[in-house]
């Protein structure tokens, strides 16, 4: 098959998306449900009706455009959604790749044996209630407490966003009743990492997709004055928190190379200058692309909390936001994109993902691949954030050969 995508295009749609939702700051602001959201899902609509797609939208904002034939389908995209100050690849460039491939195949009636879906799943981002939230309602895996009663990362309640949208708590929860028998889900993504560049590499075949563990934490000392208190008197939440987080990063980095630990948000209560801090509330997150390292990590740095408190007078309290499950891409799906890579001549190296990615959730309905592109000089979530648009090129050409394999 000699068909290839047409990168002019492809630059051009990634463009005028990135166009759309421009903050002050040059980067891209573009939050699930947001006004600039719905100019971006209403030029997707756009996109996929003028290339002779056939368009659908679920309960849960997701958009789909199909090329219909009876089978199990193969479905290749991401989000369009964006982090606040954000960049315009990240997902971007997998939704435009998936659906300009989309486009060739329909082009050049390149004859195909299943149907093919491009995607694009709602705040993969986690704005709203939590992350993957488009592509959890496709596979039914939502919390309803959180849809119905959570809070949103801005603070407001997700009812009151709801209310301002089409959209209904209902129809999110029942998105997955729409969900098509899925063959396989491919997902093209800038690396958000600097590996491939250092390789002088223009694709990474993903072999497995790190899963994490997310806790909100607290240590609980006593609130006293700064000046009268001596050292061996206080309980100090923040030193506790200090003490831990040192202690559990050295353990993860020594026994767990690999493996990661963050402590991404502290609040020190009652927050001020005088007073010793009676309580240091925090987030936790650690991730692995082993289920097993994740069970044992788990056990291992609750030990070192729980010994930190005790050590210095002190309670700890933790509960978990979210987790998920690390991701092994089967064999047969590594093997096609590296068979593929060797037609292209393009040369690949194997990698691991780090973060997480909607083909991590839709790995419970079907096998999953994903191809990375690489993310000059690491940057990601940023205005800073680019791409070369011959790795792009090179990428999207891959997913084609790729997605004609597993449709034909
Ligand atoms: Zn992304």
């Amino acid at each position: 098959m000699d068909v290839k995508v047409n990168i002019e295009r492809m630059r051009n749609d990634l463009e005028e998306l990135g166009r759309l939702g421009r903050d002050e700051h040059g980067g891209v602001s573009r939050p699930s449900f947001s006004p600039a959201d719905f100019e971006a899902r209403n030029w997707l609509r756009g996109k996929i009706e003028r290339a002779g797609l056939c368009y659908r939208q679920d309960g849960a904002g997701n958009q789909f455009g199909r090329i219909d034939c009876p089978g199990r389908t193969v479905m290749a995209g991401s989000h369009i959604d964006t982090v606040p100050n954000g960049g315009m690849f990240d997902g971007a460039a997998g939704v435009v790749a998936a659906l300009e491939c989309l486009r060739r195949i329909l082009e050049e009636k390149v004859p195909t044996a299943r149907p093919l879906e491009v995607a694009s799943f709602t705040d993969e981002e986690g704005n709203l209630v939590g992350d993957f939230l488009g592509s959890r309602a496709f596979m039914g895996m939502l919390d309803e407490n959180e849809i119905r009663k959570g809070r949103t990362s801005f603070g407001l309640p997700f009812e009151d966003i709801l209310r301002r949208t089409e959209f209904t708590a209902d129809g999110i929860l029942g998105a997955h009743k729409d969900r098509p028998e899925l063959e396989a889900f491919l997902e093209l993504h800038i690396e958000q990492g600097p590996v491939l560049e250092d390789e002088g590499l223009s694709v990474g075949i993903v072999e497995r997709i790190a899963g994490k563990h997310y806790r909100q934490c607290s240590f609980v000392g006593q609130a006293s004055h700064a000046g009268t208190t001596p050292f061996e008197l206080r309980h100090d939440a923040f030193l506790g928190l200090a003490d831990f987080a040192l202690k559990a990063t050295q353990h993860v980095a020594t026994k767990h190379y690999g493996s990661m630990l963050t402590v991404g948000r502290a609040v020190l209560h009652p927050g001020s200058f005088s007073i010793i801090p009676g309580r240091a509330d925090f987030t936790l997150e650690f991730r692995s692309s082993s289920e097993e390292t994740l069970r044992v990590l788990e056990k291992e740095i609750f030990a070192i909390a729980e010994d930190v408190a005790s050590t210095r007078g002190l309670g700890f309290a933790s509960r978990v936001v979210d987790r998920t499950t690390p991701v092994v891409v089967p064999s047969r799906i590594v093997k096609i994109i590296e068979e593929e890579c060797e037609s292209l001549h393009t040369p690949w190296m194997k990698l691991t993902s780090g973060a997480g990615h909607d083909a991590q959730i839709l790995a419970g309905a079907c096998d999953v691949g994903m191809i990375f592109v690489p993310s000059p000089d690491g940057i990601s979530h940023s205005p800073a954030e680019r791409i070369v648009w011959e790795d792009l090129e090179k990428g999207a050409n891959l997913l084609l050969r790729t997605l004609v394999r597993l449709a034909t």
